[in-house]
């Protein structure tokens, strides 16, 4: 999944839990931030089929969520509360779309249990040997476009994440 559509699906996230008592400020902006975290590892890669790393697999990050609830325990920090749950829901978004709409490289489930390698429809790693950089380039883009169904699923969410955006600043 590309970056407009991992930060629109957070926000759609964040907009379906607002009136969670776990969701107050800053869940929303950490939500954000963390729907795009994973693709951190993506500045390190060589390849777009190469760039998964620990940080796109979920048990790292349910660890990471363990200890930081842990820590919420012990120091009572009550923004601790939002802050984990933010990164950790907007990580295991980001995972479960980037299973959804794998193309090249899929999601590592039960890493470091197991490498195996899932995705939804049959990737094509040879079509992802190109730099992130190149991906809203062709020969990638257009790779990326031919399944039609998960293109403009993608679409479908920046859009609906904008109209949410736009009935609410409108609403002010
Ligand atoms: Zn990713």
């Amino acid at each position: 999944m590309f970056f407009p559509s991992h930060i629109a699906s957070g926000f759609i996230l964040g907009n379906l839990l607002k009136k969670s008592p776990w969701t107050v400020y800053p869940f929303m902006p950490i939500l954000l931030f963390a729907s795009l975290l994973p693709d951190v590892d993506g500045l390190f890669s060589d390849t777009v089929a190469g760039h998964h790393t620990i940080l796109h697999t979920p048990i790292f990050w349910i660890i990471l969520f363990g200890v930081m609830i842990l820590i919420h325990k012990w120091l009572k920090m009550a923004i601790l509360q939002p802050v984990s749950l933010g990164i950790f829901l907007g990580v295991q978004l980001h995972l479960i779309t980037d299973w959804i709409t794998a193309r090249t490289v899929g999601i590592q489930w039960l890493y470091p249990f197991n490498e195996t390698d899932y995705f939804l429809f049959q990737i094509q790693p040879e079509n992802g040997q190109g730099s992130v950089w190149e991906m809203i380039q062709n020969p990638y883009f257009s790779f990326y476009m031919e399944n039609a169904v998960l293109f403009w699923a993608e679409v479908g969410v920046i859009l609906v994440a904008g109209a949410i955006y736009s009935k609410q600043r409108f609403n002010k």
